[in-house]
């Protein structure tokens, strides 16, 4: 049996749902499923939320909103995917990496101070694995420098800094419900506007540039082409199959905490051994049991490994390498060694990690890690 890497959980009235967006007969966005699905995080978070074609197009809204412009400076994680980057490069920024802690991927709050210039505009943080970072420490060297902080929280939701729900502490955040995190719709994200000055011109971006939202409402009594903007707005088909999930939101907490324990349990033994280290979660941290890692002692065992379990079928992955390493941006990053992102690129291994996984899939895989490690004498 393959056992892959990821796959999509399908829970509940997704298919009712989208049945139910096309009785209604509005598809196009904004419709009835968004509204409800924008509910729900308002209800949730107390902030203005508006659903995404993606956590991307959530950050590149992050972008234009900050009116990043030509030459201004955006600190970045360098161990993140290439969309946390991207949305402000789109804007001319240029991306000074942050690296990440030596116990963690997330960025090392204590890096980040000497790379603030006159030219800082903002800082990007991203909850790696959704955990969240040292978000007190971000908070109070933004406000010390009038910077903003936006929140790359694409794996983040139902994880915890300190009580607060990550996606709520930053200026702006984003979320994904790309078909890989927790809670999906194929392709989709969330803007949380966490700062209210940003409220009125996020609904006009997010409608292409007009002021189409305002005029539904009622407030003006022509829409017209009032700033840029671009069609940030998803398919009512898309929210449908969304809220579906979201009402299933404790479910598959529920099934992905169970599941995060099994490996965890499985494998402290082998950590204790000094094999590889497993993922740490500070005190100001919840777990929402995104994904599984480990953190081999060194490239080559990491590689190893994967070959290992890929020979029984069961696809185990790395993740992120290093942007300022990348073929786009080397040429353009100042040059300093970033070691703990290339430190996690190079060690860090995720287990296959879905809500289907059976208890004894997991219990192989475990058996099979411990094979690899330390191997049965004939
Ligand atoms: C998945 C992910 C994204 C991109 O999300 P999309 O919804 O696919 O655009 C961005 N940043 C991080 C950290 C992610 O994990």
């Amino acid at each position: 049996m393959k056992i892959p890497f990821n796959k999509p959980a399908f829970v509940g009235n997704e298919l009712e749902y989208i049945q139910e967006a096309i009785r209604i007969g509005q598809i196009s966005g904004n419709g009835f499923f968004t509204k409800k699905c924008q509910q729900f995080f308002e209800e949730k978070f107390s902030r203005k939320c508006l659903l995404t074609t993606s956590c991307t197009d959530a950050l590149e809204m992050c972008a234009i909103l900050l009116d990043i412009q030509p030459g201004d400076e955006v600190i970045i994680p360098s161990y993140t995917f290439v969309s946390t980057a991207n949305a402000f490069v789109l804007r001319g920024a240029r991306i000074i990496f942050a690296d990440s802690q030596a116990n963690h991927p997330n960025l090392d709050a204590e890096s980040i101070e000497c790379l603030i210039t006159a030219r800082t505009r903002a800082i990007v943080v991203v909850h790696y694995a959704g955990i969240a970072c040292d978000m007190d420490k971000i908070m109070s060297l933004a406000q010390r420098y009038n910077l903003f902080v936006v929140e790359d929280a694409a794996q983040a939701i139902d994880s915890y800094y300190k009580g607060k729900h990550l996606g709520t502490i930053g200026h702006l955040a984003a979320f994904s419900f790309h078909e890989t995190k927790n809670i999906i719709s194929g392709e989709g994200g969330l803007l949380v506007i966490n700062d209210e000055r940003f409220q009125k011109r996020a609904e006009i971006i997010w409608e292409k540039g007009t002021n189409r939202t305002a005029f539904f409402k009622g407030e003006v009594n022509k829409y017209g082409w009032v700033d840029i903007g671009s069609s940030f707005l998803p398919s009512d088909l898309i929210a449908a199959f969304l809220y579906a999930q979201l009402e299933k939101l404790e479910v598959i907490q529920s099934k992905r905490k169970s599941i995060w324990n099994i490996y965890n349990e499985g494998l402290i033994p082998l950590q204790r051994k000094g094999y590889f280290e497993l993922p740490f979660i500070p005190d100001f941290a919840t777990n929402n049991a995104h994904m599984f890692f480990l953190v081999c002692r060194d490239g080559e065992t990491r590689d190893k490994l994967i070959a290992h379990l890929k020979k029984s079928d069961i696809l185990s992955v790395f993740h992120y390498q290093s942007l300022h390493q990348s073929p786009y941006y080397s040429n353009l990053h100042d040059g300093r060694p970033l070691p703990w992102s290339d430190y996690f690129s190079s060690r860090l291994l995720r287990l296959p990690f879905y809500y289907e996984l059976s208890m004894e899939t997991q219990k192989w895989i475990i058996d099979l890690i411990h094979a690899f490690f330390i191997p049965e004498k004939e």
